[in-house]
């Protein structure tokens, strides 16, 4: 089986691209060269009234839906893979989320099921996470919205069974789950697997991270071996081009360039912050910014006590971690979308997939264990086109770290400065008069309350004498309320710590590690061995190790060490600052039931 053939690189439509330079011409040598029946790459070009998608030959329910999103052009992902996977060619595609890839494989495949009666699943979606399989499986029930008993069905650990099984028996077109609970639906007969013609595996990088090569292989033998093949991963390691060779049929092969633009549009920056000094650092920049901000942190427990703090200073803060069941987090997504909370902490694993677009800002509270991670963290901004920001917390051991990052990404991350008193007195001015003078321009409501505005008016200049300068003055003061409008707190440790933070560095920038142990101690000190009573002799492997592991707890994959199974017992490096609860967790652990 060949590995190649066409060979697209596109950008991502959401931002200036690698390739923006590349003149119009050069664009379109490259769509001659392409076999793709795609709509011109002008992107320019297209015209804002009509419907991009009418190329397609999608059915009108299918259009119907795109409008009511308002869809109006296929982004570059999906003019290049949309004709490929109608044609029903299997597709290797390198692109990450927010290119629009997932209505690349979900409208094709939702057309090609528009006539389908069968009752058992005719497409099975692969996903790392329960998170993106619920927002894979939402982004396939609103493109079929209109489409008349079209049914699609989310499988995923950490939730009940029955419900996924009453939803099995009936009537499915779509299966979208995550590996584990695939398995388990398979082997218990719950998900008739005879009828699936076409698999995508979606973020197959991250379910490799995660370990679940094997699963994944094990699924693949289970499926029809006649089917269509949809692989679609963020990096390209030999791993995934080894999963391509060894399962897809002469595939397409689609690169979006998007890991530069992507982050383009998020402006990443860092700022040097002791420990102790971390939530006050939070505070102040939340100063600066509250309005759809995602703040990382590594522990749940952390979750709850930041989130603790930020109402406790006037905020509107959910929390999103492992411990909260399935149906709150979605309603949470839900009402940070809206706009009734303006704040969300988070754990890794809880946010992977998040897809909100009014997130303007990512807090990195605690450094992130590795670049995948990061990037992954930052791309909850910057979506859809739009422009966010990213700050990072970097304390002392953690300055290599940051070095390594910029290295990895490719990436300068600005350093910036925690806001001091005098930075935030200022911009609390600038919005106290922001406010008063937007009041005056709201028409509507002005209009509205004019009669009674006036009313209030002329009672007060009758009744208590006052000008209309009095007037002004009392109505301010009654916006600014009786709390101290300005912050007095002591700030002199910001600037104590960006001086020392800024002559621990060298003249170019580089950090001096005084202790070259440092490093390794820390990387050895923050792994704790827990031993586990299951191993070869039970049949575990270390797939079923971390999926168990991520699944019933808010680790991270990632964040998983070394893992040696013995014939009885295994033994798993796991981070050492793992919470009480986590723990007890960790003791209930069930390894392939
Ligand atoms: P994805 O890469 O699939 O995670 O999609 C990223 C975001 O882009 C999601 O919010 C989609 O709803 C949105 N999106 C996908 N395709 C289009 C399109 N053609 N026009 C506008 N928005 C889109």
């Amino acid at each position: 089986m060949v590995l190649k053939k066409d060979r697209n690189s596109v950008d991502n439509g959401q931002g200036k691209s690698e390739n923006d330079d590349t003149s119009l011409l050069e664009k379109k040598n490259l769509e001659n060269k392409t076999k793709f029946k795609t709509p011109p790459l002008e992107v320019s070009k297209e015209n804002d009234n009509e419907n991009g998608f009418l190329d397609f030959g999608f059915n009108q329910s299918i259009l119907n839906s795109l409008r009511n999103k308002g869809y109006k052009n296929p982004t570059p992902i999906q003019k290049a893979a949309i004709p490929e996977l109608m044609l029903g060619r299997d597709l290797l595609g390198q692109a990450q989320t927010g290119t629009g890839k997932t209505a690349a494989f979900a409208l094709p495949l939702i057309e090609k099921l528009s006539d389908n009666k069968e009752l058992n699943a005719k497409v099975l979606v692969m996903t790392p996470t329960r998170e993106l399989a619920t927002q894979v499986a939402e982004s396939f029930k609103s493109y079929s919205s209109e489409s008349s008993d079209f049914k699609t069905v989310a499988i995923y650990g950490g939730t009940d069974y029955r419900n996924q099984i009453s939803a099995l028996k009936r009537k499915v077109d779509v299966v979208v789950g995550t590996p584990g609970r695939i398995m388990d639906h398979i082997r218990q007969g719950t998900f008739k697997i005879n009828g699936i013609n076409c698999l995508v595996l979606d973020e197959a990088d991250e379910m490799l991270n995660m370990g679940f090569l094997e699963d994944i292989e094990w699924i693949i033998d289970q499926l029809p071996k006649n089917k269509q093949m949809v692989l679609f991963s963020a990096t390209m390691p030999n791993e995934i081009k080894n999963i391509a060779k060894k399962y897809l049929n002469d595939p397409a092969e689609i690169l979006i360039k998007s890991v530069k633009k992507e982050t383009q549009l998020i402006s990443q920056k860092f700022l040097y912050v002791q420990r102790h000094h971390k939530l006050d650092a939070l505070k102040r920049i939340l100063e600066l910014n509250n309005e759809g901000v995602i703040i990382f942190v590594r522990t749940k427990l952390l979750t709850t006590s930041i989130a603790e703090a930020l109402e406790n200073s006037g905020h509107t803060v959910a929390v999103l971690n492992g411990d909260i069941p399935q149906n709150q987090r979605e309603n949470t997504v839900d009402r940070l979308k809206k706009g009734f909370i303006d704040i969300l902490v988070a754990t890794d694993v809880a946010a992977r997939g998040l897809d909100v677009e009014r997130i303007k800002l990512v807090v990195n509270y605690d450094f992130p264990f590795d670049k995948e991670t990061y990037t992954h963290r930052i791309g909850r901004t910057g979506r859809a086109g739009r422009s966010g920001e990213a700050i990072l917390f970097v304390n002392q051991r953690e300055r290599h770290f940051l070095r390594n990052l910029e290295n990895s990404t490719r990436t300068k991350i600005e350093e910036i400065n925690i806001p001091s008193n005098k930075i935030i007195n200022e911009k609390r001015m600038e919005k106290l008069i922001e406010n008063v003078n937007e009041s005056s321009l709201a028409k509507e409501e002005y209009e509205e309350n004019k009669a009674l505005i006036i009313d209030v008016l002329d009672n007060l200049k009758e009744k208590y004498s006052m000008d209309d300068s009095n007037i002004a003055m009392a109505a301010i003061n009654l916006v600014i309320g009786n709390k101290a409008f300005f912050v007095n707190e002591d700030d002199s440790w910001i600037h104590k710590q960006n001086n020392t933070d800024r002559n621990r560095s060298n003249r170019n920038g580089n950090i001096r590690i005084r202790n070259s142990n440092r490093r390794n101690n820390y990387q050895n000190d923050s792994f704790e061995t827990y031993k586990f009573n299951f191993g070869k002799f039970d049949g575990v492997r270390v797939a079923n190790i971390i999926s168990s592991i991520c699944n019933s707890t808010n680790i991270n994959g990632r964040s998983i060490g070394k893992i040696q199974i013995f014939n009885d017992y295994s033994l798993v490096d796991l981070p050492r600052d793992l919470h009480r609860e986590t723990k007890n967790k960790l003791k209930k652990i069930k390894v392939r039931n």
